[in-house]
């Protein structure tokens, strides 16, 4: 039998039999802000997701705390190893529910693109340094990193997603009424595949965030034992693999807890779906509540164990340590850049002078080659400083502050 290579069309027909009806499908994207050619073999959504995992900022989410500084030890999660282990289960989720894989998959690996260093610290820092300039959100910088400032396509800035994973940004961002938030405003809810990486990132953290903590000593199996959740899922594996103690139990029912949500989400998700009659994206679009979540039992259970976590590990001492260090740090590189401009790498002065200048402000309405909008030294600092690892970061701020005559 002779072997025709498959087409954007072929595509689409293979969408098309396999989709749930309230699936994206790629045919009916609203495209790119530069309009390009299809791909001859590779979807529209495949096309986001690769150049996704070629782009730097996805790279530099290995050097990015998740909850623990990645000098800790060598094996907790990082912002990427979250990202990975957030993307496989929302795909398993979205092939369950017929969803469009490739889309979620994008969304997923892009959801925490836009994390500065030092995880949630790092985040209330910048925005308190940029209060006063519209603030700093870690989903918004996701959408500039990805449309403006990622440089790889002599054609156009950033990566030219297409409209569906640039908008999950902004549906998963507190300030939708941002300036740039403005083109996604008529397009109503978010899709199915937005919503399960939203809900899949809580599944995920929930579970990695205990599995680490034991792994690190600041919780014990015993203090876990006053979890509900957690309490039940040992009774289950206890159920199906009685004998197991230490790690191979730890592990046991971390996997059973992972298992139990996903259980549950794809349960509660198809019964929603059902019950609000959904038949097609508009409905999604237009659906008065989310379509795509736990069953009360699991949200309950879920509450118990987020408030555990909350006052044992991410109020735990030394994690607020670690924290506070790099918040001041942040802080400290921010008022630095802001006080001497000139000590930027030129790449980002440029952002704020245009062209040549050294110093001082751009001509009003200066738009550089590559079409970014000129933005005030603020956002050129905190941009440089969101892009960082933590590790760049602690460098850049040994390099200004200590005593070094390091080049
Ligand atoms: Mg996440």
């Amino acid at each position: 039998m002779s072997h025709t290579p498959p087409t954007t069309a072929d595509w689409y027909d293979h969408e098309d039999g396999w989709l749930a009806p309230y699936a994206m499908r790629s045919a009916l994207s609203r495209g790119r802000r530069h309009p390009e050619p299809d791909h001859p073999y590779r979807s529209l959504y495949q096309r986001d997701r690769e150049r996704i995992v070629h782009c730097t900022a996805f790279r530099r989410m290995t050097g990015k705390t998740q909850v623990f500084v990645a000098s800790v030890n060598d094996h907790h999660r990082t912002r990427l190893t979250h990202t990975l282990e957030v993307t496989q289960i929302a795909r398993t989720v979205a092939r369950r529910l017929r969803l469009n894989e490739e889309l979620t998959e994008a969304i997923a690996l892009a959801h925490d693109i836009g994390h500065p260093p030092f995880g949630h610290a790092g985040e209330a820092a910048l925005d308190d340094c940029l209060k006063g300039h519209g603030g700093f959100d870690h989903n918004l910088f996701g959408l500039r990193r990805v449309d403006e400032l990622e440089e790889r396509y002599p054609d156009f800035p950033g990566l030219n997603l297409s409209f569906e994973v640039r908008e999950a940004f902004v549906k998963h961002s507190g300030r939708a009424d941002a300036p740039e938030c403005a083109e996604f405003r008529g397009s109503g809810g978010p899709l199915l595949e937005a919503q399960v990486v939203d809900v899949v990132d809580s599944l995920a953290y929930d579970t990695h965030d205990t599995d680490d903590a034991l792994g690190l000593g600041f919780i014990t199996l015993d203090e876990l034992t006053g979890v509900e959740f957690w309490r039940r899922a040992a009774e289950r594996v206890g159920r199906h693999t009685p004998g197991l103690s230490g790690n191979p139990f730890r592990t046991a029912v971390v996997r059973e807890l992972l298992s139990w949500q996903v259980t549950d989400l794809l349960d509660e998700t198809t019964r929603r779906i059902a019950t609000a009659n959904v038949r097609g994206v508009d409905d999604v679009r237009s659906a008065s509540a989310a379509l795509v979540g736990f069953s009360a039992e699991i949200r309950q259970l879920k509450a118990g164990l987020e408030r555990f976590l909350r006052e044992r590990v991410y109020s735990h001492h030394r994690v607020l340590r670690m924290t506070a260090n790099g918040k001041r740090l942040l802080q400290a590189l921010f008022a630095e850049y802001v006080r001497s401009p000139e000590l930027l790498p030129e790449k980002h002065l440029r952002r704020w002078t245009g062209a040549d200048a050294l110093v001082g402000p751009p001509p009003p309405g200066w738009v550089t080659a590559n079409r970014q909008p000129l933005s005030g030294l603020e956002r050129v600092v905190g941009d440089y400083l969101a892009g960082m690892t933590d590790r760049y970061a602690q460098q850049e701020y040994r390099h200004l502050f200590l005593p070094s005559t390091e080049l």
